[in-house]
């Protein structure tokens, strides 16, 4: 089947189930073309449950596909390929995360979004590595210690930011520890005027010679509103196709072209066209589950809105940091 007819059944069969499409910014370029809506994971949940839709196809990986589902019971939830996991929210097991409660009783519990739904449902709080510092910060100072699962970068760089002590997990993400700081430099004689942008999974020596760390749609707000015009982008390779097209006059250099991946990239044109067609994957979180995982969102998305601007009623309304667990 040519590009072009594929992409005309993927709308036709759109309309028939009342479908949208949500790509992640490090999906397939012609991916993200055919996606109503590109962002992070957590954007693109709540963009999905604030739509009308019947039916969500999320390419991206597996915790992501379960958060749009946490977010939106109701709806049908399909990845187009199962075996798209994410290696850093399989580092934290259910198991590990009540090991960790029994060694610190006192503490709360704080995981990456990039975790299973179990996990999410055995922590008080979740937070995305765009608001993990304003969740941080928004606790209360007192002698309660902080479990931070899995990523232990960002909790590292959550840490320096917020000046509080973090017992890290000790996950990491295999494509953003393949950015070295010798690419930085190399990219940085190469380019001198260019402005350093990396994410904070990335190491703490690559973080280090950043001008800025953002989220991926923290990296989209800085390169947009920045007067350089050149960027060295420190994150998955796939970032810089979005940051190309949404601004064109400006150059973009992936700090390493190693920094791939694959599960992202699992997802192609061809399988969107096949969930929507057999209905396949279709992804599910037992009831109870999504009950206390939205519990453990509930509190980022009170204090944080996504770019796009939608909320749940069901999700934002305060949430008592003193109620037990929290
Ligand atoms: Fe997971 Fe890293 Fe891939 Fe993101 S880039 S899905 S954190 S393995």
């Amino acid at each position: 089947m040519s590009e072009l007819s594929l992409v005309h059944e993927i709308t036709k069969l759109k309309q028939e189930r009342n479908a949208v499409i949500l790509a992640h910014n490090y999906q397939r370029p012609e991916v993200q073309d055919i996606a109503d809506f590109v962002g992070d994971s957590l954007g693109l949940s709540m963009q999905a449950a604030g739509t009308d839709a019947d039916v969500i196809v999320f390419c991206g990986v597996y915790f992501m596909a379960e958060t749009a589902k946490i977010l939106s019971p109701g709806k049908t939830v399909l990845i187009p390929d199962s075996n798209a996991g994410c290696p850093l929210a399989q580092m934290i097991t259910v198991d590990d995360v009540r090991v960790l409660k029994q060694r610190h009783p006192e503490a709360r519990t704080l995981c990456y979004v990039n975790t299973t739904a179990a996990v999410k449902a055995e922590c008080d709080l979740c937070c995305t590595s765009a608001n993990a510092v304003a969740v941080i910060e928004s606790l209360p100072q007192d002698d309660r210690p902080l479990i931070f699962v899995p990523d232990k970068y960002l909790a590292g760089y959550a840490a320096r930011q917020t000046g509080r002590e973090i017992i890290a997990g000790g996950g990491y993400c295999p494509s953003h520890v393949k950015i070295l700081a010798e690419d930085i430099l190399r990219l940085k004689a190469a380019h001198p005027r260019a402005r350093v942008v990396v994410h904070p999974e990335c190491t703490p020596e690559v973080q280090a010679l950043a001008d800025t760390i953002a989220s991926t749609e923290g990296m989209c707000r800085d390169v947009k509103r920045s007067d350089a015009a050149e960027f060295i982008i420190g994150t998955e390779a796939g970032m810089v196709y979005r940051l190309r097209k949404e601004n064109p006059g400006k150059t973009f250099f992936p700090a390493s072209g190693l920094a791939l991946c694959p599960n992202m990239k699992r997802c192609t044109v061809e399988k969107v066209r096949g969930a929507l067609a057999n209905n396949q994957y279709e992804v599910d979180v037992p009831e109870h589950i999504i009950e206390k995982a939205r519990k453990s969102l509930a509190y980022m998305m009170s204090l944080t809105a996504p770019a796009g601007g939608v909320r749940l009623a069901a999700v934002t309304s305060p949430v008592n940091l003193s109620s037990p667990g929290i």
